[in-house]
């Protein structure tokens, strides 16, 4: 399963790519972690992506393949891949076909997760991360289980990631929307893109992802 998800920041992508890589056993490759992981390792592209994150836009392409390509090379990616906030835009697809193309490992599927806005504001509101394990809850749809722990057995230690503040929510989907529209319709040509409802819960959304990608 070699697969991209696309929708809009907040759209429940992250949380849908989690639970897909527990059922079909590939990993989720999400770009906002590994720059997440970047930032807070201080490294120098750590730092440079930092000032960019903050402002609520995007890090470099050819940063971003460089380290999507250090990802895919981890054995655990070699049965497929969830990719998970990447590409959002044609220049950053383009670069991924390549980059895919040289690895003989191109796209079966890219899933366009649909969501009312309003919708996505109030779960954004709500979305906190933990600090330890890196998996993302939802206050009031997805919170921790009672007693549930980290793999290592201590609590989770959530967090409301800064970048997950109204106005910042507001840019994101502004940039988004601008930059994604001619990727959706780049896929749609190549006969990839499934769309699909996301609004609703995440049991539903799940039902309606396996139905996509089970028409392939
Ligand atoms: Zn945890």
């Amino acid at each position: 399963m070699r697969l991209v998800l696309l929708g809009a920041p907040g759209s429940g992508k992250g949380t849908q790519a989690q639970r897909m890589q527990v059922r079909h056993g590939v990993p989720q490759v999400s770009t906002g972690d590994l720059l997440r992981e970047a930032v807070a390792a201080g490294t120098q592209l750590g730092r440079a992506a930092h000032i960019v994150m903050q402002a609520g836009g995007l890090v470099a392409d050819d940063i971003m393949l460089g380290i999507i390509r250090e990802r895919l090379a981890r054995s655990d990616a070699a049965r497929g891949f969830i990719l998970d906030g990447f590409p959002r835009t044609q220049a950053q697809a383009d670069g991924l076909a390549a980059l895919l193309k040289s690895l003989g490992t191109p796209l079966d599927t890219v899933v366009l997760l649909e969501i009312d806005p309003e919708v996505l504001l109030r779960r954004v509101a709500g979305r906190r991360s933990c600090r330890r394990c890196g998996r993302v809850f939802h206050i009031e749809t997805n919170p921790p289980r009672p007693g549930e722990r980290c793999a290592d057995g201590k609590e989770h230690d959530l967090f409301q990631r800064p970048d997950d503040n109204e106005a910042t929510v507001r840019q994101r989907l502004a940039v988004y929307c601008e930059r994604t529209q001619p990727l959706i319709e780049h896929y749609a040509r190549l006969g990839l893109l499934r769309r699909i409802d996301a609004n609703g819960t995440l049991d539903d959304v799940d039902t309606r992802l396996e139905a996509a990608i089970a028409t392939d």
